[in-house]
């Protein structure tokens, strides 16, 4: 794919508890009337330990459409694959019973201080049903160097490695490798965005910090754009300001989306161009009532064909086209009198 085909995704993945004393952060920059391109509303991501955290809080920030991910119950080291075990399990099931959040939605795992415990990590979470995990850093060259797309440890890490990086095969757990983000006097990387050796302490400084990283993947690769990040760094008057502007002016191009990880993945998996992303479910497009019923239909048509077709009975194929036939004009003759009248709001299917 081009790059001018592909979107330019930018996540935010922050960690610790959720409570009230973060909350403000999330409502100020996260609520307002920001949305994509596409007409639909921005989500995060949420990485969630459990000491401190508010469910009630954090149940709101689910209902609104954030993705709830898993940052373990005790906040210590987890460099073993029973504790990984133990910390994902038990942290996924308080989200799960103090929420009412189906566990199957849970997906996402961080490690606390990305301490990790290389392939007893992976197994342990791929066991639990756990899709993806972002706890391993990759440092591009400087800032005209490229940063590494998100993949499945197919083939273990393959990128270089700090310590405890996977090394055998996990066939389809997603791998999200923390891009370190390039300071802001552009000397030094940083893997979270609010960790840096050189801090910017004004807002222009915070602002430029964030716009060229932005920028050095908007013309650089598409390679989506994460902010690893903890929300007490915004509690600084400037720093917030800094990132209200950013996340306005990365806005104002038609081309970026701030979407969870959960549906970055999904873009990963459906790679879609610009001029189709307007239909793209995962990110919030809704097939109308009446382009399913047509998908179904056409589904039916082309397995009977097929069907005939394997067998080469010519009069079979033709029975069941004419069936098939059939059953689209009364299906669809169903749709004129029952839903066309409630389905004003339909858009065009592209690609059915
Ligand atoms: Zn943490």
């Amino acid at each position: 794919m081009e790059r001018k085909d592909i979107p330019q995704m930018v996540y935010f993945g922050f960690d610790d508890a959720v409570h009230g004393q973060v909350s403000p952060h999330y409502d100020y920059l996260f609520l307002g009337n920001l949305t994509n391109p596409n007409g639909h509303p921005i989500s995060i991501t949420l990485f969630v330990s459990h000491t401190y955290t508010d469910y009630e809080v954090l149940k709101k920030y689910y209902d609104i459409g954030f993705e709830i991910a898993v940052h373990s119950v005790s906040h210590k080291n987890i460099d073993t694959g029973d504790k990984v075990r133990k910390e994902a399990e038990e942290q996924r099931n308080n989200i799960v019973n103090y929420t009412g959040i189906p566990k199957e939605e849970v997906v996402g795992w961080r490690s606390p201080f990305l301490v990790t415990a290389g392939d007893p990590q992976i197994y342990a979470l791929d066991e639990l049903g756990f899709k993806y995990d972002v706890s391993l850093i990759y440092r591009r060259s400087g800032m005209d160097g490229d940063d590494a797309w998100p993949f499945t440890l197919d083939y273990g890490w393959p990128l270089p490695c700090d310590k405890d990086c996977p090394t055998d095969s996990h066939k389809g757990f997603w791998q999200i490798p923390i891009n370190a983000v390039i300071d802001f006097k552009h000397q030094y990387p940083c893997a979270f965005i609010d960790h840096c050796y050189n801090t910017p302490w004004n807002e222009e400084d915070t602002y430029n910090y964030i716009m060229d990283n932005f920028y050095s993947r908007y013309n650089g690769n598409r390679s989506p754009y994460g902010f690893h990040i903890h929300a007490v760094w915004l509690n600084y008057g400037f720093r917030r300001r800094a990132m209200e502007r950013a996340i306005t002016d990365m806005m104002k191009h038609d081309d970026v989306y701030i979407v969870n990880i959960k549906q970055m993945l999904e873009w990963m998996k459906y790679p879609t161009k610009l001029k189709d992303i307007k239909y793209f479910e995962p990110w919030g497009y809704k097939a109308s009532k009446t382009g399913k019923v047509v998908l179904i239909v056409l589904t039916v048509c082309f397995a009977s064909i097929a069907f005939g077709a394997a067998y080469t009975y010519r009069n079979r194929m033709q029975l069941l086209c004419t069936i098939s036939e059939k059953v689209n004009y009364i299906m669809l003759t169903d749709i004129d009198r029952k839903d066309v009248a409630n389905d004003s709001d339909d858009e065009p299917i592209e690609g059915v």
